[in-house]
């Protein structure tokens, strides 16, 4: 049995990342630095909701928005019964760092709402986000701050919030979030561009231990919106995925999983059940220690901990969640030779599709599927590339490298423009 993991918040993993980057960014002024800790705006609104049997809740959301200075603030909007500022300042970094990782005009932000969405029905789920984006709408717009979906929300959560500020400014405004519906300006191909991003990450990590793809045994944590996508891209490439969960548990085949047979029973069960997918019922915790190729958690954070981290048998982990692993973990896997492709590169395919999306959105001109994946994997295996040859230059690992390039940037940027006045 392992002991209880130490629990360590996402914004204390951030902030010991930022140390250790920092260590490696000697030209890099303190001062700047310091800057960039901390978030330039936090917007913490508490709304009543009208609810189904005639109450009034209230409830709190967050937006906060952590640096603008090479674009407008990005990042998801999550709705998780757990949600506090803390976790919030975290994510809105990361997606800072991820933005300039992968060289696209955007800051980084995340916000969302604490709230359990499967406890409340359509129309509360509707009232609640509208009453949110009412409350967080002067501080968003296509060149303040975009939102996106994130845990629990999704392309209908994105149509009510544009609905929503649009009638408040009395014209339509696409391009106030991403990950739309299609009819409503939504791009094609970024309802699944992160799954998709991970599986190019994925690809271009194996090349590098000159690995194919093709046969290799995959374990996905998670099969939400990312997990799914990354499942499917891994088994259109020829992988055998072994094992896939949600927060109930999953599902593992060591031959291999029908995998439209795995989603089906999720979809209509809400988890995924023995009798009726050929494979075994699995803890969330024994499906991180399958022995396995490539495992991508998918999730949500703080899963691959000191307490899991000696345990896990893959060759390369490919986070597709934001802020998966501990800085322990990160230490535990480097020396048992784990090779980690970290989520501000792996899961990039979000933001960059997003990106695609907003510029769609101002030009009012749409793109073909084709030109969005060629795009996306261009950018991917570009960043992929520049991230790799910081890691071996600086002999760090791939996740310093990674904040290495992200911070640099950032920072750069910051001493270019100023500080005011
Ligand atoms: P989602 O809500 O669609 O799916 C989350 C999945 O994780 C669900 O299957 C849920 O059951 C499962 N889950 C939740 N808690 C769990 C737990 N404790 N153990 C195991 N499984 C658990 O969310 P998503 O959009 O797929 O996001 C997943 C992760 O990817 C998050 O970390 C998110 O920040 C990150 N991410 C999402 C996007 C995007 O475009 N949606 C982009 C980049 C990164």
């Amino acid at each position: 049995m392992d002991s209880e993991p130490r629990r360590i918040s996402a914004a204390e993993v951030a902030m010991e990342q930022m140390r250790i980057a920092a260590e490696h960014l000697p030209d890099v002024n303190p001062g700047i630095l310091e800057k960039i800790k901390h978030a330039r705006r936090e917007v913490i609104v508490n709304f009543p909701v009208k609810m189904d049997n005639g109450t009034v809740r209230v409830f709190t959301g967050y937006r906060v928005q952590h640096n603008d200075t090479r674009g407008p603030f990005k990042g998801g909007l999550r709705y998780h019964p757990d949600m506090g500022v803390d976790e919030v300042r975290a994510l809105a970094m990361w997606m800072t760092w991820k933005s300039a990782v992968v060289n696209i005009p955007f800051g980084g932000a995340k916000g969302g709402v604490q709230c359990d969405p499967k406890a409340l029905s359509r129309r509360e789920l509707e009232n609640m986000t509208r009453r949110f984006a009412w409350e967080i709408s002067p501080f968003i717009g296509p060149d303040l701050d975009i939102p996106a979906p994130d845990v629990a929300t999704n392309p209908q959560v994105m149509a009510w919030i544009m609905d929503t500020y649009s009638i408040q400014k009395g014209r339509v405004v696409p391009g106030v979030v991403t990950g739309k519906p299609v009819e409503l300006g939504g791009s094609l191909g970024r309802f699944d561009a992160t799954g998709r991003g991970v599986v190019i990450t994925a690809a271009e990590a194996l090349k590098y231990f000159r690995m194919n793809i093709d046969g290799i045994r995959v374990v996905v944590q998670g099969a939400g919106n990312v997990g799914s996508a990354v499942a499917r891209y891994f088994r259109l490439a020829g992988a055998r995925i072994i094992a896939i969960s949600d927060v109930n548990g999953g599902i593992y085949n060591d031959k291999g999983l029908d995998l439209e047979q795995a989603m089906v029973c999720k979809k209509n069960q809400n988890c995924f059940l023995k009798q009726e997918i050929e494979g075994e019922t699995i803890t969330n915790e024994d499906l991180l220690r399958l022995n396995c190729d490539v495992l991508v958690p998918a999730a949500i954070e703080n899963q691959i901990t000191y307490a899991n981290a000696p345990r896990l048998r893959c060759k390369v982990v490919v986070e597709g969640a934001n802020g998966p692993t501990t800085p322990e973990a990160d230490r535990i896997l480097a020396d048992r030779g784990i090779y980690l492709v970290p989520d501000i590169l792996a899961n990039a395919g979000g933001v960059i599709a997003s990106y695609f999306e907003w510029v769609q959105n101002l030009q009012e001109l749409f793109w073909t599927e084709d030109e969005i994946v060629d795009r996306l994997a261009r950018i991917l295996t570009r960043s992929f590339q520049e991230v790799v040859a910081i890691s071996e230059r600086e002999k760090v690992s791939m996740r310093t490298a990674a904040l290495m390039l992200g911070i640099g940037r950032v920072a750069t940027a910051v001493e270019l423009r100023g500080i005011f006045p």
